[in-house]
């Protein structure tokens, strides 16, 4: 049987920036069950990166990424990662005190972050319907992630760097015996010291396959439509709109509106796909909040975002299994949190390792 230090179960955004901390460090094996990384959530974000956005727990894995995303190593991707555009949180009647509070809750992390005039929301984006605006906050930092890039520049580099990827190669038992993992998968077995459980929407159930008790992940569909839209035509420039309390979301793309009406309905983990009635209730929305009107879809999907009970993403080793180690509960944020969550699990699993 094939011997490593580290198998990452997962080749999503999680387990890819794993391995690629962790390639210069130990003998990686990445185990996709999929034909190809990044076919669920990583490859279905809307792909933005805000310190505004999954909350101030968060916000330090964010912050925490920019500088990589800025300026990431040299030779890791060929086109830059992110491209400025900026997130302006849009606030209705009625919703005065989310401004103050948004702004309280993020601006000690992120200075930049401003509170704007009703007059100076509508000025930002004049496609808002005047009356469902009181005011709103203006994060100025807010950038679109190029995910692909992101994704790859992490699975090429570990590569580079001796790490092996193993597509169609879905875990299906994990036992200890020996102070070693065994990992059966469909595509033969391996052992190994430590197990990283990056298996995204699925990782309660890669975790019950071990004996590990599970986080109680709740796996939540999120819809995206692209649309055309009829009324004013598409800045290119327009910054990211977000209904303050996340009821919807917009952003342009190459002609295109994204929009999302922010749904969270809980899941089974599987390849989930748009609800009629959410893409309904997004045009409703969108209608609702802007001067635009929806023709028809150009297309749409889903994704699954994990939320642990705390709504906080989970690493570190369990305490009930030697050498297994959680990656899990990245939520609506793990893409923009995949640096500096991946130098976190580096430094994590190093400790144990080097102890
Ligand atoms: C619509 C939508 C919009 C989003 N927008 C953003 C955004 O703008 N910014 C942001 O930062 N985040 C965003 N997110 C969240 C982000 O996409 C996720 O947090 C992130 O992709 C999670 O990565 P992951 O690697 O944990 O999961 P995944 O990408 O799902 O990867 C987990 C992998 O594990 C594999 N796996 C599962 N079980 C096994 C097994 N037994 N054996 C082997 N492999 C297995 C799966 O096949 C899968 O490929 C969005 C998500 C959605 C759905």
């Amino acid at each position: 049987m094939e011997r490593f230090d580290i198998v990452i179960i997962g080749a999503g955004i999680a387990g890819a920036s794993v391995a690629w901390h962790m390639a210069p460090h130990a003998r990686i094996v990445l185990l996709e069950a999929e034909a190809h990384p990044g076919y669920h959530s990583t490859g279905r974000s809307a792909a933005f990166y805000a310190e505004t956005y999954g909350g101030p727990a968060v916000q330090p894995l964010t912050t925490g990424s920019k500088a990589f995303f800025m300026a990431p190593p040299e030779g890791f991707a060929s086109v830059p990662l992110v491209r400025p555009r900026g997130a302006l949180h849009v606030a209705p009647p009625g919703r005065e005190a989310a401004i103050a509070s948004m702004v309280a809750d993020f601006q000690p992390l992120s200075p930049a972050v401003q509170p704007l005039t009703c007059e100076a929301v509508l000025a930002m984006a004049p496609v808002l319907r005047p009356e469902r605006v009181v005011g709103g906050v203006w994060d100025p930092d807010c950038q679109d992630i190029d995910v692909a890039a992101l994704h790859q520049g992490f699975l090429a580099g570990a590569r580079r760097q001796g790490a092996l990827l193993r597509c169609a190669a879905r875990v299906t038992g994990l036992h200890r015996q020996d102070g070693l993992w065994q990992v059966a998968t469909t595509a033969g077995d391996v052992s190994a010291d430590i197990v990283v459980n990056a298996a995204g929407a699925w990782a309660d159930e890669v975790a019950q396959l071990a004996g590990v008790a599970p986080l109680g992940l709740s796996p939540r569909r999120r819809t995206v439509l692209v649309c055309k839209p009829d009324g004013p035509p598409i800045d290119p420039a327009m910054p990211l709109l977000l209904d303050i309390d996340e009821t919807w979301y917009a952003k342009p793309d190459a002609g295109a509106l994204w929009v999302s009406p922010a749904d969270e309905t809980p899941m089974p983990p599987c390849d989930v796909q748009p609800d009629e009635l959410d893409l309904a209730i997004t045009i409703d929305r969108l209608q609702a909040a802007t001067y635009w009107t929806v023709p028809r879809i150009e297309r749409s999907w889903s994704g699954l975002r994990s939320f642990t009970p705390s709504r906080t993403p989970h690493y570190g080793f369990a305490s009930e299994a030697p050498g297994f180690f959680w990656c899990a509960g990245q939520g609506g944020f793990g893409i923009q949190t995949a640096p500096a969550a991946g130098a976190l699990c580096r430094d994590l699993l190093l400790g144990v390792m080097s102890s």
